[in-house]
């Protein structure tokens, strides 16, 4: 090969020809460095008949730099970059991107240096090295991670390490992973777990791709079903991949995993320290980690011998990324398992309608355990109406409720409230003059954090110190909270039941997987009566002791409006549920509702998930709307609000007349300001055999708009924000 093609790292270029100096052997696949301009950047070869690019004359090719000693992308994941930028309407450095780490990893330093604390207190301890010293603990770290964790800059760690406090260490980066050992706890399966994991085992042998639903109720022992899929994968010499949705929950996973096969396995996440993703990086490329479990970011690295890929909690939102290529990991995982051609296994509980459909249209097989593991019972579910026993005023928990949460505490049973709705309260106004509080930057309410004592933005990150003072009518001690968070609800149960001992459970408390450890080891060493949380607690958790879940609002997640809003509450509320009762206790489900009689409602407390999945799945395919539709989000934004407007109008008049496609908008987008910029919506409804893709690559391509305006298409959108 004396020519080479590359897609580099940078979403803004398209394929670029090099020559390939005689002394370099490079095939597809392989990670080189070119030059561009006066600078450097990485690239991967391609083969040139699939990426059409300007002919360039031999004679005026710029050479390689360099070829990196590392195994080359394989094909089938070149073919899943291909696929996700052409699905996705996104740009192939973009994607590449996520399949390559820093270049740090590229170079293969067997060392990096990082930092600790010596536990020498320096003689000038000024405020800000104390705090850094006691965040920092005993983490190791880059400078600038420290100076994160250490909420300082990155001078006042150098100033440290200058007196004595913080000390340089090397960190060797290519330290083998242990190797998880297929026989080393084999599981007691029930008959319905063994036949599932059976037919998996056989799966994975035969080595060919088939997608499977593995469909269990909570606490039916999904996780040692797939597990067995897994030992199957490592016996076979085979790596596997396991995708799980919020990364702070891995502990209790990793408990598991490694009961099953005598180690931990290679995490990669967004926690992870520089060293160690370097590590995990070069441990995958080179085939040495044999099980990765990660978040979704996990799905793009280059494996190179994959046998078996695992979706846990396949339903969850979190699966689909928003920012930079918005694509949905539980999607891809399964056009990833094609090209690989091996198996992928969605496990879910509450399956997504979506996903329900495949099986009924029998692209995808499904595996069902329909019963709690070791004959533990669900638990039974009521509603209790708001309207008929409402709480007294100020307060969000119904009497009976109350009454509940005191005879389990009485009984020395732990409790679960559920509010998806972090904060003290969502709603801040004056009462005296009626101004409420928004973020300058989003059209959206800030939320009182009576902890940090500041009201923040849910979507920028905005804070600010909560006024003593309305900043309209100057009134003093004016501000009132409208509506209940969790630290709101939390302040309820301590008045209610002043000698329980409380937690919140939200991202604000459980930031880290050694937050999330500590939370479960104070669960199970019985110090916490009651837990107060988000949806960060409606997954992977058990607690044989907590008995009883209270529901503070189910009427919440249905107030949205989008298209998955019931599905939505029905799957959230279902899982939560899932924490009650998983030992041989039984457990209790509260539900507080205003409307008892909502479909969603009806089929949560009479456990007719079929009849749900029916009503929701037939509403869908009478709208048109996916899985039986097509829908892109065209999202315009721009800080000159008339900007926004002109190019989004420019974009409508100019949409494509299509049969059986339509264009709606453009309308503000529901957070109609984000982040300082006005944004507005056009959104693209379609029938499934309408090539949406190609018919917005089309419009979109004939037009163009100033820089400051920025145009993004979101692919099967989930959020209606
Ligand atoms: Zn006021
Ligand atoms: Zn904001």
């Amino acid at each position: 090969m004396s020519r080479a093609r590359l897609i580099l790292l940078n979403a803004a270029l398209g394929p670029l020809d090099y020559r390939v100096p005689p002394s370099m052997a490079v095939a597809p696949g392989s990670i080189v460095v070119a030059p561009l301009g006066p600078r450097q950047l990485v690239g991967v070869v391609w083969e040139p008949e699939r990426l059409p690019a300007q002919e360039i004359g031999d004679n005026r090719l710029r050479p390689l730099v360099h070829a990196y000693d590392l195994p080359p992308l394989g094909a089938p994941l070149r073919r899943l970059i291909e696929w996700t930028a052409d699905y996705y309407l996104s740009p192939l450095g973009a994607v590449l991107r996520m399949a390559l780490p820093s270049s740090g990893a590229l170079d293969g330093a067997r060392a990096i240096t990082e930092y600790r604390a010596t536990g020498h207190v320096p003689e000038r301890l000024t405020p800000q090295r104390a705090q850094a010293l006691e965040r920092i603990g005993e983490r190791l770290g880059l400078i600038r991670e420290l100076a994160i964790v250490g909420g300082v800059s990155d001078g006042v760690i150098r100033g440290l390490v200058k007196a004595g406090a913080i000390e340089a260490v090397e960190i060797a980066i290519d330290d083998p992973f242990p190797a998880p050992d297929p026989d080393h706890g084999p599981p007691a399966l029930e008959p319905a777990q063994a036949r599932a994991a059976a037919e998996l085992r056989a799966a994975v042998e035969a080595g060919n791709f088939a997608p499977w639903l593995l469909d269990g109720v909570t606490g039916s022992g999904k996780t040692e079903v797939y597990f067995e899929a897994i030992a199957q994968a490592v016996r076979q010499g085979r790596q596997a991949l396991v995708l799980l949705p919020e990364i702070a929950l891995t502990e209790p996973f990793l408990k598991r995993f490694a009961a099953r096969f005598g180690c931990d396995p290679v995490p990669w996440h967004s926690g992870l320290r520089q060293s160690q993703r370097r590590r995990a990086w070069r441990a995958i490329a080179g085939g040495e980690a044999r099980v990765v479990v990660g978040a979704r970011s996990a799905l793009f690295l280059p494996y190179p011998n994959l046998g078996l890929i695992v979706v846990d909690e396949a339903h969850e939102a979190s699966f689909k990324q928003e920012e930079g290529v918005p694509y949905h990991a539980r999607d891809v995982a399964v056009m990833r398992a094609h090209f690989e051609k091996v198996p992928i296994v969605l496990a879910s509980a509450t399956p997504a309608i979506e996903t329900r459909h495949m099986v009924e249209i029998g692209t995808y097989r499904e595996l069902k355990l329909p019963d709690r593991y070791g004959g533990a019972r669900l638990p039974d579910m009521a509603a209790l109406d708001m309207l008929q026993d409402p709480p007294p005023r100020g307060r969000w928990l119904a009497p009976e409720l109350v009454r509940a949460l005191e005879a389990n505490l009485a009984a020395g049973e732990q409790s679960l409230l559920f509010l998806n709705r972090r904060g003290y309260a969502p709603l801040t106004l004056c009462r005296h003059c009626g101004y409420r509080f928004q973020c300058p930057n989003c059209t959206a309410w800030m939320v009182e954090h009576r902890f940090t004592r500041r009201l923040a933005c849910h979507h920028c990150g905005h804070v600010m110190p909560a006024p003593n003072a309305c900043p309209e009518c100057k009134e003093e001690d004016s501000l009132v909270a409208c509506g209940p968070g969790v630290e709101r609800i939390a302040d309820e149960v301590r008045d209610v039941l002043p000698d329980a001992r409380t937690i919140i459970v939200t991202s604000d408390t459980i930031w880290s997987p050694a937050k999330a450890a500590e939370f479960v080891a104070r669960m199970e060493a019985g110090e916490i009566d009651v837990v107060i949380g988000t949806q960060l607690v409606t997954k992977g958790y058990h607690f044989p002791n907590l008995t009883l879940v209270g529901v503070v609002d189910a009427d919440l997640g249905l107030a949205g409006g989008d298209l998955r809003a019931a599905e939505r509450s029905f799957q959230q509320i279902r899982q939560v549920s899932g924490r009650a009762g998983r030992g041989g206790k039984g457990g209790r489900v509260l539900v507080q509702t205003h409307d008892p009689s909502a479909r969603v409602i009806q089929a949560l407390v009479g456990g007719d998930a079929e009849g749900f999945y029916a009503a929701e799945t037939d509403a869908r395919r009478e709208a048109a709307m996916p899985p039986f539709g097509r829908l892109a989000a065209i999202i315009v934004s721009s800080e000159d609000q008339a900007e926004a407007i002109e190019t989004a109008r420019r974009i409508g008049r100019a949409a494509p007349r299509v049969e059986h496609m339509a264009v709606f908008g453009p309308a503000p987008a529901p957070l109609a300001m984000l982040r300082g910029r006005h944004r507005l919506r056009l959104l693209v409804h379609a029938a499934r055999a309408v090539p949406v893709q190609d018919i917005i690559r089309v419009w979109l391509g004939a037009l163009s708009w100033k820089s400051s305006v920025r145009v993004s298409v979101d692919v099967d959108p989930y959020s209606f924000l």
